[in-house]
């Protein structure tokens, strides 16, 4: 059977607020699907987040890990909006360590998670315009391996709300970002939880992929974002097709923080 991907790194478990999933169906799933690399990567949405949580969820990842020979187990951790809080960030990077950090942007300051925010299209302009000023900080302050779900905001506004934005007037901050991550040597996710709906893409879409490779982006990690074993890897295919497009010959894992390269089969 040929392999839907190598890797998948960036899944749920019952240690985030949103899954009801035990650590261990993943791993089994993986090895289901034949996946050499998983990174269990639970929120630690930096304004509410639990310690417990992500020392537990830390401690499962490293003990599956030993578990099995075909199968690693990564420790990640997806880190959402660090910037709010850099004291809370701080105490979440030195509880444990990780081999991934995936950095998410959910909500901008003050205001609620794009999943609970219906704008019409001028508002939705306004909101999109400082979610991009707010990831450019975010890829500035570069404590971490990978930036999960960019141009995440679309996933509701358009995919979900069908409200269409013009992008065009963003492309000097999304150049500006990219530019920025690929000169860190850090990573750009593949996100494929977008093609769960009828109507779905992937976060980000190929454009902006060729983008980051254009401006010298060198590193793109696969993540499904799921938070069931059933979605493992759903989209992948798409995904690896995506980014052989836009250039990429392999995708990347991170362990104890450093690139791997995993080239597609
Ligand atoms: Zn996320
Ligand atoms: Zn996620």
């Amino acid at each position: 059977m040929k392999k839907i991907t190598r890797c998948d790194c960036h899944l749920h478990t019952n240690n985030s607020f949103d899954s009801e999933t035990p650590a261990e169906r993943l791993a089994e799933r993986a090895r289901e699907l034949g996946i050499e690399y998983i990174a269990i990567t639970d929120h630690c949405d930096i304004l509410e987040w639990s310690d417990a949580n992500i020392a537990r969820s830390n401690a499962q990842a490293a003990e599956l890990n030993e578990r099995y020979d075909d199968l690693t187990v990564l420790r990640g951790i997806e880190l959402g909006e660090p910037l709010q809080s850099p004291d809370q960030t701080a105490i979440a990077l030195g509880l444990c360590e990780y081999d991934f950090i995936l950095c998410s942007l959910h909500n901008i300051a003050n205001e609620e998670d794009f999943y609970y925010l219906h704008p019409d299209r001028e508002k939705a302009q306004e909101l999109i315009g400082r979610y991009f000023d707010e990831l450019l900080e975010m890829v500035r302050w570069n404590e971490f391996d990978s930036l999960a779900h960019f141009t995440y905001p679309l996933r509701y506004i358009t995919d979900r709300d069908g409200v269409q934005v013009d992008m065009e007037r963003y492309q000097p901050v999304i150049r500006e970002i990219l530019a920025t991550l690929a000169a860190n040597g850090k990573a750009l996710e593949i996100n494929t939880s977008g093609l769960r709906s009828p109507t779905g893409f992937l976060l980000p879409t190929v454009e902006y992929i060729r983008l980051f490779r254009e401006l010298g982006g060198q590193f793109i990690t696969l993540g499904s974002d799921a938070h069931i074993p059933e979605n493992m890897a759903v989209g992948m295919a798409e995904g690896i097709a995506a980014a052989k497009e836009a250039g990429f010959r392999a995708a990347t894992v991170f362990i104890n923080r450093r690139p791997v390269e995993i080239p597609f089969e």
